[in-house]
Parts: structure tokens; sequence; C-alpha cells
């Protein structure tokens, strides 16, 4: 394959190369796909695109209601090439427990797939050296799993499974008409099977669901699309080797940097090079091959700079000599490049009560930086899952599908805070890394909380929580417009020091609390020691920085007119985050409650 310009635009779909269709035939399937004509007239739910979020929703729905009809629709023949497929190969912790523990398929990851070495980010911009500056990241791993997954080895493992556990699933088939019904009539979909002979076929369904990722078949029919302010673009390739940063330091130059980790693997970290107004990722893959990606703010960074293989590796050269360096050698192993002019969008409505409904990128879709991705088809899946079985039950579900589409969007602009107009600091050895524990404590203290503790359909619980959700859901938004502006005052220290998250014992704590078993009181004394935690924090985060920037005007005022505004005082005794299923005796102390009590959160981080 010629990889000199090969400017794919994906949205054709087009562009899979020879090397990656020679490991797609290594890859036989167990249980064979559904032959087209066994595919039943009529289903209870017919799933558009057996991509990830189609082929998890199906596992989930059969997971509830075993005798439940369920068809999924995939264009792609299977099995698909591994390595060099789709993007979207890292996960985080809900990705992670959504895969694992709610799908049942831990023995895979754990067995075909690379357990993740956390994240990790190295302020290397225009440094040969990624020893000599800065690294955010744990120097072992934290309690609970996740996984960088080769996406044609899950595809393809997800697609047999599904067939396994009763699912019709049927490859070579493209969805070409839908017909939606409103009343109680079914919807009806005409798909193409494999093989220009093969004649259109119709398919009813009580429930119709699009999970054809950017065709957005549904979205386009109904006009839910949705553009958001957030203009970043992202280009990746793989390559078919291991790009191991560990072997970027020679060990005899710098051995205490390799003792820094155990185990000393930071390869299997997804590991950020950043710098001002970009992150490149390092994922790698279960094949043996390696995604690499360059996301960036065309403000700072612009697309044409990176568009394709060759101009991508001239920009590397300037910003991550390294890894240019690292790449030079295997150009020959290039498997195929890709980029997305801008790959965030948004959608106006994601369920409806008339029985449809969108998962993964045939909905929304943020921003890469944490992988979210994996994360939000969980939750989306999760919703559809509950409003089938209520359906099925005979339960109206209006008010359910117009408070889980209202609670969906909520989390998605929540989230999509961490990102908007935050590429301008990822370049900010000083800001990032607190930036980056605010993100992580938000996450792992409100919306990982309610995944793991399957409270996500709970809607009392919700409703009771109303008031916290919303406190943390305001100081982030203040918080992450503070970041922005102490980046402009922020001097950009960049020592060589690893910002070391294991070693901050009420962080590894928040992330093993995900594990606890809770109960209903539990559960939202766990919320409410969360917004506390998140108060304090907060605090620590502008008395910290403005100290240290005394007389530069640093404009706290937003933080603190939140904070003002709460009710929930930061306490040091009452918080469950380590004591799961009865309040924390009178005096009892956790790592969370100790720093908070020291305003110590950000010891270590902080410079
Ligand atoms: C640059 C970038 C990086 C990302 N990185 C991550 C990451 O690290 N971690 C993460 O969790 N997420 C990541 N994501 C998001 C990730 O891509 C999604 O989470 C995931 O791939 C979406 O899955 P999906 O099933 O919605 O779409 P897809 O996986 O694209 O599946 C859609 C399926 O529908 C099929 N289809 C399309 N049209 C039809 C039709 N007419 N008939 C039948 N079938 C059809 C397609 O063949 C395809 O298989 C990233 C996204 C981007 C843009």
């Amino acid at each position: 394959m010629s990889h000199s310009d090969t400017d794919i635009d994906t949205d054709t779909g087009t562009g899979i190369d020879t090397a990656t269709r020679r490991h797609a035939d290594q890859v036989a399937p167990r249980h064979a796909p559904t032959p087209a004509r066994a595919m039943p007239d009529h289903v209870d739910v017919l799933i558009m695109g057996g991509g990830l979020a189609g082929l998890t929703l199906a596992l989930q729905l059969k997971g509830r209601m075993p005798d439940l009809v369920v068809g999924v629709l995939e264009r792609h023949a299977h099995p698909v090439p591994v390595a060099a497929h789709k993007v979207g190969e890292s996960s985080v912790e809900i990705g992670g427990h959504y895969f694992a523990d709610v799908l049942g398929l831990k023995d895979h990851l754990q067995q075909k797939q690379l357990r993740k070495f956390g994240f990790r980010f190295f302020f290397s911009d225009g440094h040969d050296r990624i020893d000599q500056v800065t690294e955010i990241g744990a120097s072992r791993h934290l309690a609970v799993p996740s996984w960088q997954l080769d996406r044609g080895i899950f595809e393809n493992f997800l697609a047999e499974e599904a067939v396994r556990r009763g699912v019709h699933f049927v490859d070579g088939a493209a969805v070409q008409r839908v017909g939606l019904q409103d009343s109680d009539t079914p919807h009806r979909i005409t798909w193409a099977p494999r093989g220009t002979a093969g004649a259109p076929r119709d398919t009813t369904a009580r429930w119709l669901v699009d999970a054809c990722g950017r065709a957005g078949l549904l979205k386009r029919q109904l006009g839910l699309a949705q553009d958001n302010a957030h203009a970043c673009h992202a280009v990746w390739f793989r390559i078919e080797a291991r790009i191991a940063v560990d072997d970027w330091v020679d060990p005899q130059d710098n051995p205490g940097w390799h003792q820094r980790c155990d185990p000393p693997a930071r390869w299997l970290s997804t590991n950020h090079l950043v710098g001002p107004g970009y992150w490149v990722w390092l994922i790698p893959l279960a094949s043996g091959s390696h995604s690499v990606g360059i996301v960036a703010d065309p403000r700072l960074q612009p697309l044409s700079e990176m568009d394709t293989f060759e101009r991508a590796m001239t920009w590397l050269q300037q910003h991550q000599p390294r890894l240019h360096r690292a790449l030079e050698g295997h150009r020959h192993l290039l498997q195929d490049f890709r980029f997305f002019k801008r790959f965030s969008h948004g959608c106006t409505q994601v369920f409806s009560e008339h029985r449809w409904a969108l998962t993964g990128e045939a909905g929304l879709f943020l921003d890469p930086f944490y992988s979210p991705g994996s994360d939000f088809i969980a939750i989306a899946n999760t919703y559809i899952t509950d409003l089938v079985a209520q359906d099925r039950a005979g339960r109206r579900i209006a008010q359910r599908a117009r408070v889980y589409d209202e609670l969906l969007h909520s989390f998605h602009d929540t989230t999509m805070a961490l990102y908007q107009d935050q590429y301008a600091l990822f370049g900010d050895p000083e800001v990032l890394p607190v930036k980056v524990i605010w993100d992580y404590t938000y996450y792992w203290g409100v919306l990982a909380q309610l995944v793991f503790h399957r409270r996500l359909t709970d809607l009392a619980a919700l409703g009771d929580l109303k008031g916290e959700l919303a406190q943390c859901q305001a100081l982030n938004v203040a918080v992450q417009a503070y970041f922005r502006d102490w980046s402009v005052h922020s001097a950009r220290a960049n020592p060589p020091r690893l910002r070391d998250q294991a070693a901050m014992p009420w962080f590894a704590e928040l992330n093993r609390s995900l594990l606890d078993t809770l109960d209903d009181a539990a559960f939202r004394a766990r919320i409410r020691a969360s917004t506390a935690l998140l108060r304090a924090l907060a605090q620590e985060i502008v008395d910290r920085s403005t100290h240290a920037h005394a007389g530069a005007g640093l404009q706290a005022d937003g933080v603190r007119d939140v904070l003002a505004g709460g009710t929930t005082a930061p306490s040091t005794t009452s918080t469950t985050l380590s004591t799961p299923a009865a309040p924390a005796a009178p005096g009892h102390r956790t790592p969370i409650t100790e720093a908070m009590a020291r305003a110590a959160l950000l010891d270590g981080v902080f410079p």
C-alpha cells in the first residue's frame, strides 16, 4: 500500500488496505452470522448497525430479556479486519465495567485484549527525551480495571457472542429505508442482503434502534442533527509494530525513570503526548499493532498540516520528535491512515416514546481525550434496555423516555465542559495535572458512581439528588473556566517528574470506591460525599493557585460564587466514600476525608 497520500475521509467508509484484510482472514468466527433468510420477518427489536454500540446493546437486551427476539443488521461482512478496523480503542472505567460486568465479557477481555495501565501524559512538545519532562500517570494499577480494545478482534467476538446468545445477526446487510410508525403499528425496515443479486427484504420491528455510527440514518431522516461549538479534528493510523515508550529511555542512562512504575510497562497505558492545542494518542492493540492519533484544535494546529501520513510525520517531527523517530523505521508497516475534519456532534433527541432510539455515534459524540465513547454507549444502551423492558411489561414509557433523554443530554453537556475551549491548556504542565485530577474526581465521584452502582434508571434517587448533581455541574463549569484563566498566567514549568496519582491515597480510594456495594441510603450519602469532595477540591484549587500567582489577578470569583451558593459544606466526618454500606462512625477518617481536612488533596500534583 502506498502511504504517501492516503487522505481518506472515513465518512465515505472507504480505505481498508490489503494488510488489514490479511489479518481478517486469520480470524475465523466460531459462530457464523445468521444467514439473511433466517432473519425473522418480525422482531421485537431491530438494531441497525452491528458495531460496538449495536452489538453490545443486543447482548444487554438478551441478558435482561432472554426470550426477546433481537435482530442486528450490519453492513460490513464478517469477520472484520483486526487492528485497522475502527477508531475507539481505549476504554475507561465505565466502559470497562459495562463490557466486563454488565455484559459478562470479562474472560474475553482478560484473555484476548490488553489490560490498560491507566492513562499517562507527557509534556513532550518539541522534546526528544520523555524522561526530561513532566509526566502525569499512576506508578501502579489502580483498583478498577479497563482495557485497550483491538476493535476488529472485539467486534468479531461480539458478533459471535451475540449469535451464541440467540441474536439474529446478519452481516453484509445494508439498511436502505426506514418506515417509522407513531402508533402501535410496527416499524418497517427495508434492507439489502449481501451481494448485489439479493433482492431487498422487509423486516418489521416493535422497536428500532439506530446504531449505524456516523451514517446516522434516523438522525438524518428525522432532522435530529445538532452542531456544537467543539470544532476539533483528528487524524489516526495503525502501525503493525509495538511503539513502546519504555524503550525510548535507556535504562543505563536513567534507571530511576524505569523503576518509577510497577509493572515497568508504560506502553500499556493510553499514552498522551501533549502540547499547546493538541494531544497525540498511543494505544497498544492485542493484535500486535499500535494505534497512533493526533487530535487538535484547528485554531492552534490546523488539519492541513497533518491530513496525510507524510504531513502528519512532518508535523510529528517538529512537535513530538521522539515518536517521529520511533515511527520512521516502521513506515513500511503502516496499515491505514484516516481523519475526521470535525468529530464532535450533537443530536436533539435520542430516545422516543414511539419506540425508536439512537445509540453510540449515531447519537452524540463528545471528544476522545478521556475516551468516553464506550461510557456513553454503556449509558445509552442501559436506558434503551430499560425502555424496551418497561414497554414489554405493558407500562407507559412516555415520561421515562423523556427523562432518560434529558439525563443523557445532561451527562453529555456536563462532560463537554471538560473539552470545549480547553485544548490551549493541554500543553500546560502546571495546569493540566490539576485539571486531570479535577476531571477524574468529577468522573469517578459522580457519573461513574451512578453507573457502577446501577442507579442510572433509579428516578427516585436521581430526583432526591437533583440539587447535588446540579451543584456539581455548576461547579464543574466554573472550575473549567478558571483553568483557562489560570493557564494564561501559568509559568508552565516542566520539571522531569512523575505526578503520581497512585501516590495520592484519596484519589486511589475514590477509584476503589466504585467497587463497593451500596444500599439506597449509602448511595445517596455517596453522591453527597462526592459533592463535598468536589467543593473541597475546587476551594483548594483556587486557594493554591491564587496564592502561587498573587498579584496576577486570577479570576476566581466564578468558582467562589458557586461555592458560596451551595449548601453541602465540606465535611471531614460524614463521607461514606470508603465505608460503603453504613454511615461512617463519628470521627472516622478515610484517606479522602483526611486529605480534605488538611486541604491536601493536591499534594504531589500542585507545582
Ligand atoms: C478520533 C476518535 C477517537 C476515539 N477514541 C475512542 C476511544 O479511545 N475510546 C472510546 O471508547 N471511544 C472512542 N471514540 C468513539 C468511538 O469511535 C465510539 O465509541 C465507537 O466506535 C462508536 O461505536 P458505534 O457502534 O456507535 O459506531 P461504529 O463502530 O462505527 O458502528 C456503526 C456500524 O454501523 C454500520 N452501518 C452503517 N450504515 C449502515 C447501514 N446502512 N446498514 C447497516 N449497517 C450500517 C457500520 O458498518 C458500522 O459497523 C473515538 C472517536 C473518534 C472520532
